[in-house]
């Protein structure tokens, strides 16, 4: 049936379109615009948005849980809780924590719950890992992928994800990563890759760029310092994704600024720009201790050296941050978390609003908080 959303103050990718309607058909965004200008088709389904804003479902590209329990062990319960904090589209991340065993029964798992209706938000995998730094990241002493690039352990990976994976994340300095970069690109060519967990030099990183690197994964968080000489900085990781224009920045944006301090977000936003940004929520699970000082932190996880492990957050709420941190308006928060995580991971049917769109779509107030979502044209809370 045709549905009709009225009294919406539509979010687009630049600007806001007050007082306004937006009529779905077959799933798809079928035509919006003031209200007034247009006529709704006889016989639709009325959706009284009361004024709210709405803008266009979610992407989460990198998000592991629904902060207390990993999508490979409950699939529905975290794509769910997602789904109902507006995320329409995610891609659960699996961590480099885990084996090739480990890596093999997460993906056939995950691709199973994929079948299910309430795992439809689930598009595809973000790989973070195998081969990062292990000298980064949460529960670092459990890496198992500690030796050199090793075809006969990431081979059967690498075939058993196929096609679903969107991201790969590397270590651009681990020894002959290339060849593992060139296996994925053969297995998949529209995959993309990006730096992460790494200490990496600007060429380095560089190098892998015309093979498909565009991401910084968490810009900023679990990225190295590197100094050649006493008292002297050198450029790293975040330097590296900070001068090249091409690369995406995924933020970790957590209510206190820990995982990256405001200054820093509103530092990225001034030399990244608007375009380049992406809000991840990096939702983990990891029961660790509260260290000191910490006790009243509730959105992020600790690991058992007491040290940050990802978000219990959604997207909405990483947007509310960005807004309190930056200053950031809707339509930019929208553009951080549905616009720019689509476009740098080659969704090209969603994340905005526009015309033969899959009608993904959040409503939401001016402290976004989320009343209504619809997927593929289906309210779904
Ligand atoms: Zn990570």
């Amino acid at each position: 049936m045709i549905k009709a959303i009225i009294n919406a103050t539509l979010i687009m990718r630049d600007h806001f379109i007050p007082d306004a309607a937006l009529i779905i058909e077959d799933g798809k965004i079928k035509k919006f615009g003031e209200a007034r200008k247009m006529t709704l088709p006889d016989d639709c389904e009325i959706i009284d948005a009361d004024g709210l804003y709405v803008g266009p479902g979610f992407v989460d590209i990198h998000t592991h849980s629904d902060g207390y329990v990993f999508f490979q062990d409950e699939p529905e319960r975290a794509a769910q809780h997602h789904l109902k904090h507006g995320t329409t589209t995610l891609l659960p991340a699996l961590y480099y924590s885990m084996d090739t065993a480990g890596y093999l029964k997460a993906i056939a798992d995950l691709k199973e719950a994929m079948k299910k209706p309430e795992c439809a938000n689930i598009a595809g995998f973000y790989m973070e890992g195998p081969y990062l730094n292990p000298k980064f990241g949460c529960d670092r002493e459990s890496n198992p992928w500690k030796g050199g690039v090793d075809k006969s352990k990431h081979m059967p990976i690498i075939e058993a994800a196929g096609d679903l994976v969107r991201v790969w994340a590397v270590a651009p300095e681990r020894e002959n990563v290339l060849e593992f970069v060139l296996d994925a690109k053969k297995a998949n060519p529209s995959v993309f890759f990006s730096v992460a967990h790494s200490e990496a030099e600007p060429a380095e990183i560089e190098a892998l760029m015309p093979y498909g690197l565009r991401i910084g994964t968490h810009h900023l968080n679990a990225t190295g310092t590197l100094q050649k000489y006493p008292e002297c900085r050198t450029p790293c990781v975040d330097e590296t994704v900070y001068f090249n224009h091409e690369i995406y920045a995924e933020l970790i944006c957590d209510s206190r600024g820990i995982h990256v301090d405001p200054y820093l977000l509103r530092l990225t936003r001034k030399i990244k720009g608007d375009d380049r940004i992406i809000l991840i929520s990096d939702a983990y699970a990891c029961d660790g201790p509260i260290p000191d000082g910490y006790e009243d932190v509730d959105d992020i996880n600790f690991d058992h050296m007491g040290e940050i492990a990802g978000s219990k957050m959604t997207l909405d709420i990483s947007c509310r941050n960005m807004i309190k941190h930056t200053g950031a308006s809707l339509v930019d928060v929208f553009k951080f978390a549905s616009y720019n995580p689509a476009k740098a991971t080659g969704f090209c049917d969603r994340g905005e609003i526009a015309h033969g769109k899959r009608a993904d779509l959040v409503f939401v107030d001016h402290k976004m908080s989320v009343s209504r979502v619809i997927m593929g044209g289906n309210i779904v809370k």
